[in-house]
């Protein structure tokens, strides 16, 4: 039983079910989502989704990043990243229709609020997202996330962008990114309180805080609009579990290791959590598989929380930011 038929829960499923097991997944949501920005995937995740016999066709959809460049909000240029092996840029609902299509059927608008009610399956699959119901049943409300001080807006806009940029000023900064089909993919973060909403609508405080930022921003914050950003603060999981296993029931994805989005890698770890587990319980069993799975991801996911978080602080660091930058501009060349 899978919980959950997002980007980790669909994974699972997909994997298993080539695995020859009997697969249910349920998910909350009536359909799957159409709109939603893109999402880096890295060359693990990229694996995981060759599995499942699904990286060719998202190579076909996606957008490779190559250089990356980290900017000041005067456009100079603080360091430049080339990787050797790719970062893909794909949206969301792409992404989801294909994990999906690989699965085969979900049964969608069915919540499980409890997964202790589901004791009658070999292997439960919590990937319920960021605010879990499981692990709140499983491990108490000590583990619930943390607001990480920082709130993001994202969205797209009609009109290719040629790279990858992200502009670090004080307490605020500005991504673009390519995305399929010629739009160009934003996001834009600033330190706030929570929930915090702005009464004059959203794109008008994103244009605030960043309208005086280099042309390339101006370019895009010229394309937004109130109907084509979303705002979701930062959370992340401040205290690791103990584990990601209870009994038969294993927690993977932001249910397990929910983490800020500055490194880009919260769906991909999901991704590779996915395949890691199934690949363990269907080669040793649920039981052996299971102590692999968690023994193989939760210190190393635990740690891309911390990392996550590390950066988090750097880019929206209010003072010493002039030295900041020039360390980052020796370290990254
Ligand atoms: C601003 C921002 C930018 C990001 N950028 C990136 C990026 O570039 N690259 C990257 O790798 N990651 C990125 N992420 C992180 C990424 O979105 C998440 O880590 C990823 O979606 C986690 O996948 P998941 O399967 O664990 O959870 P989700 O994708 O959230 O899926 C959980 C699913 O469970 C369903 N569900 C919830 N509760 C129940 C229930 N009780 N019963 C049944 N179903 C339920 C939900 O409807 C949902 O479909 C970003 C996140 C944010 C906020």
């Amino acid at each position: 039983m899978v919980v959950g038929g997002g980007i980790g829960g669909l994974t699972t499923a997909a994997r298993l079910r080539a695995a020859g097991w009997d697969v249910r997944v349920l998910e909350r949501a009536d359909s799957l989502p159409d709109t939603g920005t893109a999402l880096g995937l890295w060359p693990a995740a990229m694996a995981a989704l060759d599995a499942i016999g699904i990286g060719d066709e998202a190579r076909l959809h996606a957008r490779r990043q190559g250089t990356a460049r980290l900017l000041r909000p005067d456009g100079s240029r603080i360091a430049s990243l080339t990787r050797a092996d790719p970062v893909w840029l794909l949206s969301r609902p792409p992404l989801l229709r294909l994990l999906h299509k690989a699965v085969g059927d979900v049964e969608f608008g069915v919540s499980v609020p409890d997964v202790r009610d589901l004791r009658d399956y070999d292997l439960v699959v919590a990937s319920d997202g960021l605010n879990s119901a499981a692990r709140g049943v499983l491990f108490g409300d000590t583990y619930r996330p943390s607001y990480a001080g920082a709130t993001a807006w994202r969205g797209t806009v009609d009109g290719d962008a040629a790279e990858f940029t992200e502009t670090w000023g004080e307490g605020a900064r500005f991504g673009i990114t390519p995305q399929e089909g010629n739009r160009a993919n934003w996001y834009a973060c600033v330190l706030a309180p929570e929930r915090q909403r702005s009464p004059g609508g959203e794109a008008d405080a994103v244009r605030r805080h960043f309208g005086h930022w280099h042309g390339g921003i101006q370019r895009v914050l010229a394309g937004i609009s109130e109907d084509t950003l979303a705002r979701n603060d930062l959370y992340y999981l401040r205290r690791p579990l103990p584990s990601y296993v209870d009994g038969r029931v294993a927690l993977i994805g932001d249910a397990a290791h929910a983490m800020t989005p500055d490194l880009g890698r919260g769906a991909c770890e999901a991704m590779v959590d996915g395949v890691t587990l199934a690949d363990a319980v269907a080669t040793f069993g649920v039981d052996a598989g299971l102590r692999r799975y968690d023994k193989f991801r939760r210190g190393r996911t635990q740690r891309m929380v911390r990392a996550s978080l590390l950066v988090n602080r750097l880019a929206h660091a209010r003072r010493f930011t002039t030295l900041r930058d020039r360390l980052l501009g020796i370290a990254i060349r």
